[in-house]
This record gives structure tokens, C-alpha cells and sequence, in this order.
């Protein structure tokens, strides 16, 4: 079998030029004579391999010079517990809840202190963002949390939060590097990168230096402590290395793409080919109220769970895999990431028109 149109959610499609990069170098890395999965982190090989990987994700992003970016693992999940131990000066935290990954930070922040839930969509099953325009920010809060495009529901943030100049931390693992941002409006953008970049093991957090400090909650572990992995330049221990070199291809692939500016266009226009068939369908629809619409996880429904059922079966068939639902939700989700070329998206359409008509 060839390539299937993969719609996973995470782990994710990756470009495919990536792929193949990776495995003419797989049995000799640039003459070293060994894959880099081999090599020591210690080496100057890979020193290079980070170095650039660091260098090239701050030309995309534009990150600005006092802010650090780490590599680091245990999944955006570790985050949940790093982000309030390091940040928790006060002890009092404020959390916007929108979806499943929101509400599992929210819950585990409740371990370290006092977590105010400001704002949540819970109501109606997530289906939409809130207005965060002007919400019960509390005086003493060290952050307000967020997760920015939620993958579960297929919702994302258009506008950041006020969080009236209280620090901004973002969960961004679903639409890291989807489209431009302004990364100094945040204090903490962090995402796991097996989602919208690369393998799955490793999480990149982008970290304002003056959040990096030795005042972190009693018994804070060294492993989870940014300044342990700040000051080592992630190599404190051993890292995720082929991890960070995958993900150093993507970013190059990002570049010689045109950036995170052409990755906006080209992710409009496939979100737009299938939300356009998704509005006019007679069988097919979104369940997404249409403000709040995620670029990369777009759910549909039928109404009909059997009906759903059957479609995910005769899709796989057509070679266009994983658009189950989550267990939560239920019905369909595609997942249309930067790697999932615009044929994907246009096959899918073209198979969603074609079972319509055979199921009306
Ligand atoms: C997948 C996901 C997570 C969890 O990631 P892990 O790396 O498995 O811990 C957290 N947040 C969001 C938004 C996700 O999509």
C-alpha cells in the first residue's frame, strides 16, 4: 500500500519530502557514519543539529531575543504540573476552560494552589470560544491559562484573551506554527510538537527569561524546572535527539515553504474547501459554531452514529485514514495540519459528496 491522506489528530502526517530527507540519511548522517538517533548529544553533530533547529523555529516565529526556547519531554501533558510549579509565586492561577486538554490543566494546577476557572464553554459541549474580552481576572493571578486551539472540539482562539495585564500561557500543540503570532504577548507559548510538527516525545516551550527563576514551589523537581533546562541549553540530560532533528527538517521545510505566512494562506484555503462543502451539505455538518472554527481539527456529524460509523469504514478504504472522532465527541474529525497537502483535503470533499449521494 502506498501513502494514505492521514487525518490523525496526533501523531500527525508529516511532510513527506521530510520523510524521505530522513531516511536517505537514516545509515549515514552527513558522513558521521552512524544515524543521528545514534550519535552522542554531546557531539558536535548534533549540537549543530539543535542549534539550528532553535535558530530556524525563532526565524519562523519571529521570537523575539528575551525569550528562551526549550526541548524538553514528558508531552505537553508534564506541562500541566511544570507551568504552576514554576510559575505559582502567589499561588493563584486563573484558567479559561475550553475543552478536554484545557480542563486537564485547570485540574491539575488545583494540586499546587488556588485555580480560578474564569471563563469555560463546558455549556455547550465546547463548541464555541467564550468572550474573553473582559473577564474576572484576579488581582493576585501569577498567569491565566488557555488552550488556544482546542483539537478535541476543533475551536480556536481568533483573539487572545484580555487578561488585563496578567501573564498569557497558551497550550498552542494543535496550531503551533499554523500562522504567525505575536509570541511577545505571551509569557509561556508551549506546545507538544507531535500534533503540527513533528514526531511525537517532545515538547517545545517558548519562555519569557524573566519567568525562568530559582523561585519555584517547594520539591519542585530539577527535571521540571526551566532554569534547569534553560541554563543547559536543553541538554541537561539527554534529550529527545531525533526528535529535535525531525523537527529541525520541518522547519526547514517551513521555510523553504515561504514561512508562517504562507502556511496562514494555505491552511485558509483547505479549512475553507471543507467548510464550505461542510455548510451546504445535506448530510454532512460541522458542529462547530463558525466563529470559532480551528484551521487544523474540523468535527463533523451525520446525526446518525451508524451512519458515521459507515463512513469512517469506506473512507479508510479510499485511502483516507483516521477520521474517527474522539471517544468524546463521537462522528468525524480531520485533522488538516500543515502537512496534510491540499489534495487531501480536496479527496476528502470529493468522498464526502460521493457518500452523500449514495446515503440520501
Ligand atoms: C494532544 C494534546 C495535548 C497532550 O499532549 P501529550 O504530548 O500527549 O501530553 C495537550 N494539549 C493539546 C491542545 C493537545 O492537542
Amino acid at each position: 500500500m502506498g501513502r494514505v491522506y492521514n487525518f490523525s489528530a496526533g501523531p500527525a502526517v508529516l511532510p513527506e519530502e521530510v520523510l524521505k530527507e530522513a531516511a536517505a540519511e537514516m545509515l549515514d548522517y552527513k558522513g558521521t557514519g552512524m544515524s543521528v538517533m545514534e550519535m552522542s548529544h554531546r557531539s558536535p553533530e548534533f549540537q549543530q543539529i539543535i542549534d539550528e533547529a532553535e535558530q530556524d523555529l525563532r526565524d519562523l516565529m519571529k521570537i523575539p531575543d528575551n525569550y528562551k526556547v526549550l526541548f524538553l519531554q514528558g508531552g505537553a501533558s508534564q506541562q500541566f504540573a511544570m507551568i504552576p510549579m514554576n510559575l505559582m509565586k502567589n499561588r493563584v492561577a486563573d484558567y479559561i476552560v475550553t475543552g478536554q486538554w484545557a480542563k486537564k490543566a485547570y485540574q491539575e494546577a488545583q494540586k499546587y494552589g488556588k485555580v480560578n476557572k474564569i471563563a469555560s464553554s463546558e455549556d455547550k459541549t465546547f463548541s464555541y470560544i467564550p468572550d474573553c474580552s473582559d473577564l474576572p481576572v484576579s488581582p493576585d493571578a501569577d498567569y491565566v491559562y488557555i488552550c488556544e486551539n482546542n483539537t478535541i472540539y476543533g475551536t480556536k482562539f481568533k483573539q487572545l484573551p484580555n487578561t488585563k495585564g496578567k501573564t498569557l500561557v497558551a497550550d498552542v500543540s494543535s496550531c503551533f506554527l499554523s500562522e504567525p503570532v505575536d509570541v511577545s504577548k505571551y509569557g509561556i507559548i508551549y506546545g507538544g510538537v507531535q500534533k503540527n510538527i513533528g514526531p511525537a516525545g517532545m515538547v517545545i516551550v517558548i519562555i519569557r527569561e524573566d519567568l525562568i527563576t530559582e523561585d519555584v514551589l517547594p520539591g519542585t523537581p530539577t527535571m521540571l524546572t526551566y532554569k534547569t533546562h534553560a541554563d543547559a541549553g536543553s541538554l541537561y540530560n539527554t534529550p529527545n535527539s531525533y526528535c529535535i532533528y525531525i523537527c529541525g527538517k520541518v522547519f526547514k521545510w517551513l521555510k523553504a515553504m515561504g514561512g508562517l505566512e504562507e502556511m496562514k494562506r494555505r491552511n485558509e484555503e483547505k479549512a475553507k474547501i471543507l467548510y464550505d462543502f461542510l455548510d451546504q451539505s445535506s448530510l454532512f455538518k460541522g458542529t462547530v459554531e463558525p466563529a470559532s472554527r480551528s484551521l487544523m481539527n474540523v468535527p463533523f456529524v451525520t446525526g446518525d452514529k451508524d451512519l458515521d460509523a459507515k463512513f469512517v469504514k469506506e473512507a479508510k478504504a479510499a485511502g483516507l485514514v483516521n477520521l474517527k472522532g474522539h471517544r468524546t465527541v463521537g462522528g468525524m474529525r480531520a485533522s488538516i495540519y500543515n502537512a496534510m497537502p491540499k489534495e487531501g483535503v480536496e479527496a476528502l470533499v470529493a468522498f464526502m459528496k460521493k457518500f452523500e449521494e449514495e446515503n440520501a
